[in-house]
């Protein structure tokens, strides 16, 4: 039996390896450093990384690597060894201070979105003591951040410990004016649930769609689905659940706080859910779990499917963004309490969380698209495009209560006086979740549900820290001028409620009506990346990022053209992926199919011209349509691909291929997928969706 408490953290070098193995005045310079987000002196710099090199040599290291996330939303390493010549002809094992704390990258093949035209391509990687190091495939990983020598972010991790340093002085101004003088950070905390599919690798060798692009371009709907609902929270396989201890104990093992999992509501999907933890801690474990399960599914002869959208027609995977912040005495903000004092506290956070959505909604909208999630948003799956928050009828009934000054129906008929009464109490985890919405309020903590499952969390909590500090900052100037402020707190409230009430929405997402009611109510609907990703440039958006010193203009710019960029380069993949399956085999593979039916027809007539050759001739005829559709679909996608050079800039690129591009490979898709039917499936030149989905025994 794993000892799991000795088997958890064993390869991190976290606090308690520290203070086991430094000297305790480096120990506490480190842990103050940390505390106050100082640089680190290069001397206690070089007893840490000391420190560190010898326990990564015990655990088998011979590399060293800065650590990074660059704006393709994956992780980037560089791996140098800790050799070192000595005189003798000998090496030794060295590690310096300097190279632990700073590390120098050529950034010139990462994408920077224009950035890189004006200043240096070289990058440097910057030292993120907060997150810890570890040991991984012999190689010591140091989180680090990622600059250009300008002091731009090449990253997603810089401005998201910058936005998290925004929120957290924000929310520190607020927690003073309530007098939580034991109180000295807040930080954002994350718990992301992660979902995916698991297929057998022999499968998916065989489908070039899934190895260049993540999912299938083509494949004819399976008898069996999701119908039955028989695997959500099914027994798991035996395959899956060896697959499933073994991706645990790498996990633990790197201190990552892995906790559920589960069967997912589509066959083969399955989810892993880690419990919360620092939200650049959360984005660095989610990155590394990300990466283990596409690792680990290979030691059982299975292929992790990160894909947004891997089959049509079945449910996509997302991931769910849990947010809350806590204070570093260990209170949840968004946990209502026992006090009027307390409740008077989580009311503000919340109307600071409502209100930040409501005016920053094309922030978080952009924060989770891209072409893989295009399928799912907006596509009648999962939440959709336009974003609203979700709060129970409970904490609706209350804030409706508070909004027109009435008394709420609680045990006592009172009117409610924040600052002076206890808010009634609601239930936390109620059963009428409202898993259709976007932005969800789940008792103690919001749960972003818009997320797709490959993308980094970093983007999305990025937004939501500005985005929220802005909102906490004009509620302190606000109150830090206040003459009462109790009553000044009650307005606030009140006020913010009337004003973005309109963001709140209990009712069922996926309705078209309930749509139309939203857009209504001027709330933005932008159902793809191409249509909200504009919106990054608008003023206020670059307004709010620079005011919290999180992203500057070119920055903002930087990432608009990589994130359409991106968009671009993917659509391209996939059609010239489909062009080549249905040049290569499927034509020849309907033609082969048909040519047999048809020789079969012939046999039988020489052997009795009375036979009945109904089945053949219709067959034939059948094959013979949907091939000339085939050639003709794909002829027009090879037409229309060759506009994309004409388009004209980068914006009107992405927009050619949401409306000419997609709408041409959907077509051909419908084609194909209908000659999937007819042809024999030894014929047919790849396994069909019921051979994928339940390919896992
Ligand atoms: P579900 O959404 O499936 O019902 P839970 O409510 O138990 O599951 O929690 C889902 C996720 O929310 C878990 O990853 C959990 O750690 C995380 N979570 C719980 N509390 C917080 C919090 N205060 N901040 C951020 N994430 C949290
Ligand atoms: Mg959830």
């Amino acid at each position: 039996m794993t000892n799991i408490p000795e088997l958890f953290g064993s390869m991190v070098f976290d606090d308690a390896t520290m203070q086991a193995r430094l000297p305790k005045d480096v120990y506490r310079a480190m842990k103050t450093a940390v505390r106050d987000n100082k640089r680190l002196d290069i001397n206690v710099a070089n007893v840490v990384a000391t420190a560190m090199k010898n326990w990564a040599l015990e655990k088998g290291a011979t590399h060293y690597t800065h650590w990074f996330q660059p704006m393709t939303g994956i992780t980037a390493e560089k791996h140098d060894s800790f050799i070192s010549p000595i005189e003798s002809g000998k090496v030794i094992m060295d590690f310096s201070g300097k190279e632990l704390v700073r590390g120098e990258s050529d950034a010139s093949s990462f994408p920077s979105g224009g950035l890189r035209a004006t200043f240096e391509a070289r990058g440097y990687t910057a030292w993120d003591p907060t997150s810890n190091a570890f040991v991984k495939d012999n190689t010591l990983f140091i989180p680090t951040a990622f600059c250009s020598y300008g002091g731009e972010a090449l990253d997603k991790k810089t401005p998201l410990l910058r936005s998290m340093e925004a929120i957290n002085h924000q929310a520190m101004r607020i927690l003073k004016l309530f007098g939580n003088d034991d109180v000295h950070s807040v930080k954002t905390t994350v718990g992301p649930e992660q979902e995916y599919f698991l297929i057998d690798e022999e499968v998916y060798r065989r489908r070039p769609d899934l190895i260049y692009t993540g999912r299938t371009l083509f494949g004819a709907k399976p008898p069996k689905g999701q119908e039955l609902d028989d695997h959500y929270f099914g027994s798991l396989k035996p395959r899956v659940a060896a697959y499933m201890k073994e991706l645990d104990e790498e996990l633990w093992k790197l201190g990552v706080l892995a906790k559920t999992k589960h069967n997912e509501a589509a066959p083969a999907q399955h989810e892993l859910a880690p419990i919360f933890t620092t939200t650049n801690i959360a984005t660095d474990h989610n990155q590394l779990t990300m990466e283990l399960m596409k690792k680990i599914a290979q030691r059982h002869g299975l292929v992790c499917l990160l894909h947004e959208k891997p089959f049509q027609g079945v449910n996509g995977s997302g991931k769910h963004n849990n947010w809350s912040l806590s204070t570093d005495s260990g209170v949840n903000l968004l946990e209502p309490g026992d006090t009027p004092h307390e409740n008077a506290q989580f009311l503000l956070f919340l109307c600071a969380v409502i209100r930040a959505v409501d005016e920053y909604q094309d922030l978080l909208r952009i924060s989770v698209a891209g072409a893989g999630n295009d399928h799912r948003l907006g596509a009648h799956e999962a939440p959709p495009a336009i974003v609203s928050i979700f709060l129970g009828d409970e904490l609706n009934a209350i804030l409706e209560a508070i909004e027109n000054d009435a008394s709420y129906d609680a045990p006592e008929q009172v009117q409610m006086k924040i600052g002076v009464h206890v808010l009634p109490r609601f239930p936390k985890d109620t059963t009428d979740r409202n898993r259709t919405s976007p932005f969800a309020f789940t008792g103690n903590k919001f749960e972003f549900r818009s997320l797709g499952s490959s993308a980094s969390v970093a983007t999305p909590n990025i937004m939501l820290n500005t985005a929220v500090a802005e909102v906490l900052s004009d509620f302190a100037d606000q109150l830090e001028k206040a003459s009462c402020f109790t009553t000044a707190l009650h307005d606030l409230i009140r006020d913010t409620i009337r004003k973005h009430k309109r963001i709140l929405f209990n009712g069922n997402g996926y309705d078209e009506k309930n749509i139309r009611e939203l857009e209504g109510r001027g709330l933005l609907n932008l159902p793809t990346t191409v249509d909200c990703l504009p919106h990054y440039l608008k003023e206020k958006n670059i307004r709010l990022f620079a005011k919290h010193g999180v992203l500057m203009e070119s920055e903002i710019r930087s990432r608009y053209e990589i994130h359409l960029e991106n968009y671009c380069k993917v659509l391209n993949i996939e059609a010239l992926t489909m062009m080549e399956m249905t040049k290569r085999d499927i034509l020849p593979a309907v033609s082969e199919y048909t040519k047999k039916v048809c020789d079969a027809a012939i046999s039988k007539r020489s052997f009795s011209p009375a036979l009945d050759c109904r089945f053949e001739e219709k067959i034939v005829n059948l094959l013979s349509a949907c091939a000339a559709g085939i050639v003709e679909k794909g002829e027009a996608l090879e037409a229309a691909m060759e506009g994309v050079q004409n388009a004209g800039g980068l914006l009107n690129q992405a927009i050619y291929y949401k409306e000419q591009i997609i709408p041409t490979m959907n077509a051909l898709r419908a084609v194909v997928d209908e000659a999937e039917t007819l042809v024999a499936s030894k014929y047919w030149p790849y396994p069909g969706y019921g051979e994928i989905l339940f390919s896992v025994k």
